[in-house]
């Protein structure tokens, strides 16, 4: 795969998966040949789960010799797909780093050769059409503990059968009125193989096909052909579909294909305090409940990538969850940690003040403004440095402040002595209150000269370092915090009675209007990124932001030692 070298992971994963392949290379199966897939279905936009499946098929095929992988759509259902979300994959396949090249495939391009395999199936009397309605057809599916019933149409010969289909296709019957289902065992202990329908009549537009069909097949049937028809050697797939693989091994031996691929099945990613089913993410965005599917709280990657995640944080993190053959729950604290460990090694720092209170330096020359270095990155001083206005009336964070500071509160409180990043000592020596609502809205402060870039030449030191803004050179801004989307940790837990979205979050999002940013932040471009200081990473909205109204989302916050500290009571 064309991922860069320098952005190549230098270690190579190892799992079951990456196992099983390599045996089956020493073996000299398929000819040596690696060729795996990612084969989303277009119904919705791919999500952080994708990812994983993403990075696994097209991570495999990079890894070995020759491998390829195909991006394919699995768009067999007309009823619930959209070009939008071709589009959207896409863009999203790319965007995480991945290049499919040439191998861009769509399933309803085989629409052709799914009904010729349909009718070879019919003549061999493996095929019956059935004009049980749907209802009935369930009702004789049986239980898992009970056997089903045959149908009675189970016995149409072959040629009746061939021409039903065949005007099943040229449209002669309604919707629902009969499908063509292949003929296994009513009586099998695995109900995947209890004469599954393989297609019905359904008049629906195709997004690629118009019209041109009124028959589609299911998902079951033509998702194996696909794997088998694309020379698949490995098809990669979630849990659920282990349930299906005799099925699918039934259809590859009974029909005459050339390549039938090896499925091998995986735990799909969960992760906590999120959902990620697209049926349920659709939902969400339908509803109203989020802004759409890209959403900075939503787990698809758009809204990831609209949040501030780099693609490089999102490969690692479904490197280091790796596979394995059980579900489990991931803790998205693990998420946020990759992203805050690779924004740390590149995002810039700035200074921001999210919820500004005045401050006027009593003893700084009115009319002077001191441009100051400021370092662009302590991780990297490769990233050098910029210059920071510094004046008399600044802005500190509100809650830098306390009246009636605790001994372990380490920030400027009246004759406490505290830093101003790359600048000087300040002590506060008086605050000024609302009258009528006793409001701190100004402090007073001195700072001492001799302390010009945050140190002291007599060795006085402080223990708090505070983050500021000059109030006249300073930017107006609107912060978007995000927080989990949900308050449980596994909302889709399916217990009875509880639906999801009860459990949303109301806090997931506190928006933010009269915030300060440094003037460096001017004109920033859509998608940047950087750290505010002692907040968190941020990025510039794609959407919203623009040169006269800058907006930020919090793409994850920075660990808070004081509100741990206050936790745990001990102030
Ligand atoms: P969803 O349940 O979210 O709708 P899906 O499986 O129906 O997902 P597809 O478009 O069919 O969505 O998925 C494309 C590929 O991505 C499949 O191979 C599927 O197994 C894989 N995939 C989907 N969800 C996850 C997940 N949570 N973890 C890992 N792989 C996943
Ligand atoms: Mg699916």
């Amino acid at each position: 795969m064309s991922m860069s070298n320098s952005e190549k992971s230098t270690s190579t994963p190892s799992d079951f998966i990456r196992t099983i392949i390599a045996e089956d290379l020493k073996a000299n199966k398929n000819d040596g040949r690696v060729h795996t897939r990612f084969p989303p279905e277009p119904n919705g936009y791919l999500h952080i789960g994708h990812a994983k499946s993403i990075c696994l098929n097209f991570g495999i095929a990079a890894e070995n010799k020759g491998g390829i992988c195909n991006l394919r759509f699995d768009d067999t259902n007309p009823s619930k797909e959209e070009v939008e979300y071709v589009e959207s994959i896409k863009s999203d396949v790319r965007w995480l780093g991945f290049d499919w090249g040439d191998r861009l495939f769509y399933a309803s391009d085989y629409f052709e050769q799914f009904y010729q395999y349909a009718v070879q199936l019919i003549k061999k009397g493996r095929a019956y059409v059935c004009s049980l309605s749907a209802d009935k057809i369930r009702e004789y599916r049986g239980t898992l503990t009970e056997p089903g019933k045959e149908s009675p149409y189970r016995i149409r010969s072959i040629e009746e059968n061939l021409d039903l289909f065949e005007r099943m296709r040229a449209g002669e019957f309604e919707d629902g009125s009969h499908v063509l289902r292949a003929k296994i065992d009513m009586a099998s202990g695995n109900l995947n193989m209890r004469d599954p329908v393989i297609y019905r009549v359904l008049r629906a537009e195709h997004h690629r096909t118009g019209n041109k069909w009124c028959i589609y097949p299911m998902y079951d049937f033509a998702h194996c052909i696909s794997d088998s028809i694309e020379g698949i050697t490995h098809s990669i797939c979630t849990l659920e579909f282990e349930d299906h693989r005799l099925l699918y091994d039934w259809f590859l031996d009974e029909l005459a294909v050339d390549c039938h691929p090896r499925q091998i099945e995986f735990a799909r990613l969960n992760l906590s305090y999120t959902v990620m089913s697209k049926r349920k993410l659709l939902e969400l965005v339908k509803e109203g409940h989020v802004t759409g599917w890209d959403d900075p709280r939503m787990p698809t990657l758009s809204g990831m990538r609209r949040c501030g995640y780099t693609p490089e944080s999102i490969r690692n993190f479904c490197e280091r969850i790796g596979v394995a053959k059980s579900n489990s729950m991931v803790d998205i604290a693990l998420l946020y940690h990759c992203i805050r460990e690779d924004l740390n090694k590149r995002a810039q720092r700035v200074m921001a003040v999210l919820r500004p209170l005045r401050v006027v330096i009593d003893n700084y020359p009115e009319d002077q403004v001191e441009e100051l270095d400021a370092e662009n990155n302590p991780e990297d001083p490769g990233m050098g440095s910029r210059k920071v206005p510094f004046s008399r009336v600044l802005y500190i964070e509100q809650e830098d402040f306390r009246e009636d500071a605790p001994k372990k509160f380490f920030r400027l409180a009246p004759g406490r002595e505290v830093r101003l990043k790359h600048a000087y000592y300040i002590t506060c020596v008086d605050v000024i209150k609302d009258e009528q609502t006793g409001e701190v809205i100004e402090l007073h402060c001195t700072y001492d000269p001799e302390t010009r870039g945050g140190w002291s030449k007599d060795g006085r030191r402080v223990k708090g370092t505070l983050h500021w803004v000059s109030v006249a050179h300073s930017l107006e801004a609107e912060v978007r915090l995000y927080d989990h989307l949900f308050v449980k940790a596994n909302p889709a837990d399916g217990k009875e009675g509880s639906d999801f979205k009860s459990y949303l979050n109301p806090n997931s999002l506190e928006t933010l209007t009269s915030c300060r940013v440094e003037p460096s932040l001017a004109g920033a471009a859509p998608g940047s990124r950087c750290q505010f200081l002692r907040h968190g990473y941020f990025c510039v909205d794609s959407v919203d932001s623009s040169e006269e109204r800058l907006v930020f989302n919090r793409t994850v916050s920075l660990r808070d030692s004081w509100a741990k500290i206050e936790k745990k009571g001990q102030t």
